[in-house]
């Protein structure tokens, strides 16, 4: 009998470490991890129609129409690297958006679903935006924290200039974590009574790596011997 299909949610504010968790944890259990804001920003590295349409939005911190993100995550989530699960970063952000994941599930043969939400302080988190430096080419996320800034200042992958997001700066932070919590917070209730687990975001990586690994690892079939080891080097 195949194994269900897994499906694990962050939510929390941007900032609070979702992508490096996501990194790691798609690492150990061998699933993708589909961050929404990458896919929309990959659209406007290429140019596409979506991408010119959009930037200006993404600069905003508004949030796409549901309608618009819905069809696109969808359309990701079916694709055959997902089917024994995937990791959503960054969606669902709205109520409506968490309907259509349940619905799309429910019609797909159904899911396990985990979520975890990222619990931040606001100060915190403006002190980790404003620190935060991404590749404009491949779009890897590095932070200046604890070391020079000169020592972070090209990409190791393809060495190019490293920048800081138009999203990241002070004014659009403060407008961004609003908007999350207007649009995201009802999700903590819609989520609360299954599979809902709270995460202190302050704490370092490893130790919330090992607390959601501690989380998944009865639950999990993916979690393999080869995994578990890929995981304990992750959080070395
Ligand atoms: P993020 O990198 O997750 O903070 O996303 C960057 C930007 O992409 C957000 O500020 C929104 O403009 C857009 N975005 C990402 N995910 C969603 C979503 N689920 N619904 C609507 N807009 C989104």
């Amino acid at each position: 009998m195949q194994a269900q299909r897994r499906v694990i949610i962050f939510l929390g504010p941007p900032g609070s470490g979702k992508g490096t968790q996501g990194m790691r944890l798609g690492e150990a259990l061998a699933i993708p991890v589909i961050s929404t804001g990458e896919l929309l920003r990959n659209e406007c590295r290429a140019g596409t129609d979506l991408g010119r349409q959009i930037g200006a939005i993404l600069q905003s911190g508004q949030l796409l129409a549901d309608s618009q993100i819905n069809s696109m995550v969808a359309h990701r989530i079916a694709a055959a690297d997902c089917l024994h699960g995937c990791i959503l970063d960054g969606f669902p952000r709205t109520v409506a958006q968490a309907e259509f994941l349940d619905n799309w599930l429910e019609q797909s043969g159904g899911a396990e679903v985990t979520v975890f939400d990222f619990l931040v302080s606001v100060d915190e988190l403006i002190e980790r935006l404003g620190k935060r430096r991404q590749c404009p080419k491949c779009g890897c996320i590095f932070s200046t924290r604890g070391e020079p800034l000169a020592n972070r200042m090209t990409c190791p992958n393809d060495r190019s200039l490293l920048v800081s997001r138009t999203d990241d700066q002070p004014d659009a932070i403060r407008n961004r974590l609003q908007i999350y919590q207007r649009n995201t917070g009802p999700l903590t209730k819609y989520y609360r009574r299954r599979g809902y687990h709270r995460i202190s975001a302050a704490k370092s990586p490893d130790f919330i790596t090992e607390e959601l690994l501690g989380v998944l690892r009865p639950q999990s079939s993916n979690l393999t011997a080869a995994n578990l080891v890929l995981a304990a080097h992750a959080i070395n």
